[in-house]
């Protein structure tokens, strides 16, 4: 299994970072998770036509994170060089359907027809979730401390390989326990100081849910204006455990 990076920024545009974007790749099969505007792009860059991905999974629907959806379902309906035949599943949080449906209602007939569509599978909010993904990838959540359904993400290889992706969150105890002994563990930083609403992390934050959890490597992503990345990862790294800042185009082997 691979993890690709495809964006690492933020909604705030940036010249070396694109909004939240990545891939799982293993063997042929390739599920996006999140996909902010610039994703299909990168995809392409990364050499997958974002036309035949085989799944989408959505940590929530901030348009940081989903702005390319809508692109990407017009692309595979009506996308010159071969209309998409089989409809293309998504697992999202409980009233993902609700935000797709409003989506096709904005864009009538353009993202969705009689032979083609995004099929939704919704997963709680209320507690632990899991579902079965193209490739043989187990996914398996827990609910943020965000809103727009927000979920904490891990995704697990046939091979027992193991990578989690925060979404965003404030301080969660549940995304220690998901993350626990990960091979990988991808999580925002978004703040520079505790976060008045708690619906992001800040260093400390981020360093007291990587002594918790101990997985093997640690990438932080989503960084907003005023967090140094100097002091991220200083406070980050006491924990004694690999920790980087990430850049797009990067992919890690999982094995
Ligand atoms: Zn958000
Ligand atoms: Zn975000």
């Amino acid at each position: 299994m691979k993890f690709v990076l495809l964006g690492t920024g933020t909604l705030v545009p940036d010249a070396e970072r694109g909004p939240a974007g990545f891939l799982v790749e293993q063997g042929e099969h390739h599920i996006l998770v999140d996909g902010g505007s610039g994703t299909l792009q990168r995809l392409a860059r990364y050499g997958v036509d974002a036309r035949r991905l085989d799944a989408g999974v959505y940590s929530h629907w901030h348009l940081d994170h989903c702005g390319d959806l809508a692109p990407l379902l017009f692309a595979m309906r009506v996308g010159i060089g071969g209309v998409r035949r089989e409809h293309y599943p998504i697992w999202g949080g409980q009233g993902f359907g609700e935000f797709l449906g409003k989506l096709e209602a904005a864009f009538p007939g353009w993202i969705r027809s009689d032979n083609f569509g995004a099929v939704v599978s919704e997963l709680s909010l209320q507690g632990p979730d899991h579902a079965l993904l193209p490739g043989g990838i187990r996914l398996d959540t827990r609910p943020a401390r965000h809103s727009a359904g927000a979920l904490h993400l891990r995704f697990t290889s046939p091979s027992g390989a193991t990578v989690v992706f925060s979404g965003d969150t404030g301080p969660s105890p549940a995304l220690a326990e998901l993350a626990a002994g990960v091979d990988l563990l991808v999580t925002e930083c978004a703040a520079a100081e505790p976060d008045p609403w708690n619906s992001h992390l800040w260093p400390e934050a981020v360093a007291e849910i990587v002594s918790l959890a101990r997985p093997k490597r640690v990438l932080l992503t989503h960084f907003y204006p005023g967090l140094e990345e100097a002091h991220a990862l200083e406070v980050v790294g006491r924990c004694g455990i690999p920790v980087a800042r990430a850049w797009d185009g990067q992919v890690v082997e999982l094995g």
